[in-house]
């Protein structure tokens, strides 16, 4: 059975004091509302992992995960947060390749497979995004370039190392939009993934990983996205800074 989740990327929001409301209301719904076969992951920017961690404390569904992490194991790379610190602080998942660090801080493919590696090392799950831009799209290239993004980062990995990875399709186009992808057009491209993990490693592996669908998923239009088959779960931008939209998206299951 995969694994179901519901990633919130708050991005670059939230002060330390809103970040400590935002996740206790989460912890908080996620146990009185009994969300139990939905893994939840908070994944605030840096300096709130340590109490996001804390304010968690033992809650079995409720889990911490950064936007990003270095290419680079350790040493003198000034600003940069290794993996392996990450995962020092109880870290579980990062988020790798967003489509806005590869647009604004020029992270390729190459580099996105350095910290696909360095993740996997430290023991943390990297939810690795894909996604075309509306160009591609309108061209009817979609699917040959979300493949070659998984082609060209990941499938070096081993069959054991990508089984730990959760993918998130998330068509640019769609990303904080307020447009969402139709859950026919995700599950299309869910599917189309599905197949090239399964032409690489195995029907067995590539139905053991979880593919996620981003882009302007809300409590309104996510019961419809989370019912198709090869749609796992969410990765929510916008919509995870409100702890009541939040747990709507993963109650929608
Ligand atoms: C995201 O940034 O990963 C995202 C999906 O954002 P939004 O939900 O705001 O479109």
């Amino acid at each position: 059975m995969r694994k179901k989740i519901i990633a919130g990327n708050w991005k670059m929001n939230m002060t330390y004091e809103e970040g400590q409301i935002l996740t206790s209301e989460i912890v908080q719904m996620a146990q009185d509302e009994q969300l139990k076969d939905v893994s939840l992951v908070l994944n605030p920017p840096f300096p709130h992992l340590h109490v996001v961690k804390k304010l968690i404390g033992g809650a079995p569904n409720v889990f911490v995960g950064a936007q990003n992490c270095s290419d680079k194991e350790s040493g003198a790379y000034t600003g940069e947060v290794s993996a392996a610190i990450l995962a020092s602080f109880g870290v579980s998942y990062v988020i790798i390749g967003h489509s806005e660090r590869r647009e604004y801080f020029k992270e390729n493919n190459e580099m996105l497979t350095e910290k696909v590696k360095q993740a996997l090392a430290a023991g943390l799950q990297p939810i690795f995004c894909c996604g075309e831009s509306l160009d591609i799209r309108e061209a009817g290239t979609h699917e040959p370039n979300v493949k070659f993004q998984l082609t060209d980062s990941l499938f070096e990995l081993s069959a054991e190392e990508i089984s730990k990875v959760t993918i998130a399709y998330e068509p640019i186009w769609a990303i904080g939009t307020g447009k969402t992808a139709s859950a026919e057009q995700a599950q299309e491209m869910h599917a189309a993934i599905r197949k090239h993990l399964a032409s690489k490693y195995g029907k067995e592996v590539a139905d053991s990983i979880s593919i996620l669908y981003g882009g302007s998923m809300k409590p309104s239009n996510a019961a419809e996205l989370l019912a198709k088959p090869d749609v796992d779960g969410g990765l929510i931008g916008g919509a995870s800074l409100k702890s009541r939209d939040f747990i709507d998206i993963a109650k929608s299951y």
